[in-house]
């Protein structure tokens, strides 16, 4: 970069520093001895503290000339790059975010500042060891593969698959060289010829669309729709490929459950080595070495949950958005974003190829490729054997089941025939914990929690009562907290631990696995015990949403559905969508690999549409039937929504302003919006606040922000009192 023109600040000039402090202006500063880059991250003084913060501009100069103090520092990272600080902006726009949250969330990485701390790596040396074994051939092929290439002794080890030991006596020897050098270091390169299959006449046709577009480094959005197994991956891989081709960058966004050792594996069966993992359970050493490298170039792939999105690429190429549908891409606290749409944007401003992978779309996106704005690539058959799973519904009105039991006769059997054949079986329910409602008999008072409008959920697992809202815990009341009688308390309804209860006591020689988020005290332990189903002798699996989220269970050929009628209730605008979605992410997983498989559903409702279109499996024909509904509604994605959800310790306070708003609402009309509202949200007291929910119902075109950043603008509250504004609500919550 040169140090000259508009994008350089000589010392003394002023400039204009966005920090990550909630005060929403960008603040005068001098530059720093030496000057600074435009969109340098710097350490500046606020009061008495000192904060990080980015220069964003030349200074406004509105501000007592005297006054103004001098950057203390320029930090030893890359500066933010002008199309970085344009997809904050333009998302802070979307979402209606302070840009000081959007900066925020763009540096979730620790000791961005600290001067880098020392650690040991390894390289080879001259000569040869005194004794060769397969251990240390396999340490020097290791490191003659990366040629002259250095690594920590844990990723050598990784690498090589020897102990440390190893590693060390070839040091004694002076074979392998260990140096110290600063501790973010460069990860290894991905070799995009290591691994790869020959692929299908439609993958590669698919693959081979996706390279061209790479290859031109332009913007354009794909949609990569195919069925479980019909090799998606293999396919997004191969663009993965060609962008390290083009020495560019990728990014790969998962579903964070989706984010397996599994996956990862095959990821070093493709390219050699492991890309740069970005997930919750990263530690900070782990997060800042991949923040400071992707912006040096020091790291060519990511694999990561939807925060990646905000880490600093120097030339990103590539995003693949897998499950694009899955709703955990809607961050639903503090900046409220959807991963896949920030995803669309960001490409867009990089030059880059979106890709956004599913088997089952959201109706957005079936709509978007509908409409010609995203390319369309289908895969229509299943790699190897083109077997689609059989689906059946189980009419539950004619079965005959005790009370307090879920499993029909009919599923029974099903599950028994595969057990005999040595192969597995899911039951899936997306209920967590042992039952959803605690009744007590002698009153019929029902436990709620006391902080929020929903009702505590027992987890026998946990011996707790808890609430799934705000995750308050109580242990299992003896007596009625209401009437006091003792010993009447009594579970009512099912949840994947009384499911496997039910499991235990009618296949008693079976070996069962019961797969829910609240079991595992990290995504770590819960990915374990998933590869250990996968690999092991479990006979059934009984599991919530999480066992829908692209693991493969190769033995897996049953998949028992017990409610499917639950997503249907609701008044929730995606209801349908969800149990289409989540009915056929589950029934791909049944006969993945060879055999064919077998999804039943139990239903009261035999002839809903939904539950026919997945009966039927006509996918297009469900979704044109959806659009069809959505469009004469005027519903997304054919009109706009957004939420306003108002909330305080006072309810009368969040009711008076949501009424005001209400009748205030001349922004609104003025761009042909609709304001329903005030009403108590779905849920209306969460951590004891009390919410209160105005939604908005516009058309497609209009500047919606622009007119809810106008009628919002007059609020004022209390200190209690918060507003929240989610646009394109997914969970009517
Ligand atoms: P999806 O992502 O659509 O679920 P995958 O890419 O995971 O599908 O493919 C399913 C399985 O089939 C994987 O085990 C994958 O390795 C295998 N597979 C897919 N395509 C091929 C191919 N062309 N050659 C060999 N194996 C393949
Ligand atoms: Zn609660």
């Amino acid at each position: 970069m040169s140090h000259s023109g508009a994008d350089f600040f000589d010392a003394g000039a002023l400039v204009g520093v966005l920090t990550t402090q909630p005060i929403d202006r960008v603040l005068d500063y001098k530059a720093p001895e030496g000057g600074c880059h435009l969109g340098a991250f710097v350490e500046v003084p606020l009061g008495p503290r000192k904060v990080a913060g980015v220069v964003w501009g030349p200074g406004k100069g509105d501000y007592d000339r005297a006054k103004i103090r001098s950057v203390n520092r320029v930090l030893d990272v890359a500066p933010m790059r002008d199309e970085m600080r344009q997809f904050l902006i333009r998302a802070g726009e979307y979402t209606l975010t302070p840009l000081s949250a959007m900066l925020r969330l763009a540096t979730r990485a620790p000791g961005l500042g600290d001067p880098p701390s020392m650690q040991k790596i390894y390289r080879r040396g001259d000569g040869t060891p005194d004794r060769a074994t397969e251990a240390r051939a396999r340490v020097l092929a290791a490191l003659e593969d990366y040629g002259g290439l250095a690594f920590t002794l844990k990723e050598l080890g990784e690498l090589a698959g020897v102990t440390s030991s190893v590693v060390k006596g070839l040091v004694k020897q002076g074979v392998v060289l260990e140096e110290d050098t600063p501790r973010d270091t460069p990860f290894p390169r991905l070799d995009p010829g290591y691994g790869g299959t020959t692929l299908s006449p439609d993958q590669a046709h698919a693959a081979g669309t996706l390279c061209t577009q790479i290859k031109s480094h332009s913007f354009a959005a794909t949609l990569l729709r195919g069925v479980t197994g019909s090799g998606k991956t293999e396919v997004y891989l191969e663009a993965v490929a060609e962008t390290l081709r083009q020495r560019r960058q990728a990014l790969v966004l998962l579903p964070e459950i989706a984010l397996t050792p599994e996956f990862l594996t095959r990821m070093q069966a493709r390219f050699g080595t492991r890309p740069a993992e970005w997930h919750s359970g990263a530690t900070m050493t782990e997060r800042r070495r991949i923040w400071k490298m992707v912006g040096q170039g020091g790291c060519d792939v990511v694999v990561g949950a939807r925060s990646a999105l905000f880490l600093p690429f120097r030339d990103l190429g590539l995003i693949v958005v897998d499950e694009e549908h899955d709703t955990s891409y809607k961050q639903e606290d503090g900046v409220l974003y959807n991963a896949r749409d920030m995803a669309v944007l960001r490409a867009s401003l990089n030059a880059a190829q979106v890709v956004l992978a599913s088997a089952t779309p959201s109706l957005e996106t079936w709509a978007n490729a509908e409409a010609g704005k995203y390319t369309r690539l289908d895969l229509t058959s299943r790699f190897g054997a083109a077997v689609m799973p059989e689906l059946r519904a189980i009419d539950m009105r004619a079965e005959t089941l005790p009370a307090n039991r879920w499993i029909s006769p009919a599923l029974r059997g099903a599950v028994n025939a595969r057990i005999e054949r040595g192969e597995q079986a899911l039951l899936f329910l997306n209920r967590r914990g042992y039952a959803p409602v605690t009744i007590c008999r002698a009153c019929g008072h029902q436990v709620g929690c006391p902080h929020c409008d929903a009702r505590m959920v027992e987890h026998r697992f946990l011996k707790r009562l808890m609430c799934h809202q705000c995750g308050e815990t109580q242990p299992l009341p003896e007596a009625c907290p209401s009437c006091e009688v003792a010993g009447k308390m009594a579970p009512v309804g099912p949840g994947v631990e009384r499911l496997a209860e039910e499991a235990a006591e009618a296949f008693p020689d079976a070996k069962i696995a019961t797969l829910s988020s609240d079991m595992f005290g990290s995504a770590r332990a819960l990915k374990a015990q998933i590869a250990e189903i996968a690999e092991g002798d479990t006979d059934i699996v009984i599991g919530t949403q999480l066992v829908a989220k692209g693991h493969n269970f190769p033995r897996l050929t049953l998949v028992g559905v017990i409610d499917a009628d639950l997503g249907l209730q609701g008044s929730d605008l995606r209801a349908a969508e969800r149990t289409f979605q989540l009915m056929r992410q589950v029934a791909g997983r049944a006969g993945r690999v060879e055999a064919q498989g077998t999804a039943l559903l139990q239903t009261f409702q035999p002839e809903h549409p939904v539950i026919r279109a997945i009966l039927s499996g006509d996918e297009e024909g469900f979704w044109r039937a959806e659009a069809a509904e959505r469009q004469a509604a005027g519903v997304p994605p054919f009109g706009r929504m957004a939420g306003l959800i108002l909330s305080s310790t006072d309810m009368q306070e969040a009711f008076d302003i949501g009424t005001l708003l209400a009748r205030n609402d001349g922004p609104m009309r003025a761009v042909g919006a609709q304001v329903f509202g005030p009403a108590p949200a779905p849920v209306a007291r969460v951590r004891g606040r009390h919410r209160v929910r105005l939604l908005v119902k516009a058309p497609k075109g209009i500047a919606l922000q622009a007119a809810l950043a106008k009628w919002i603008a007059p609020v004022r509250g209390s200190a209690q009192f918060r507003l929240a504004v989610d646009i394109d609500p997914q969970s009517f919550y």
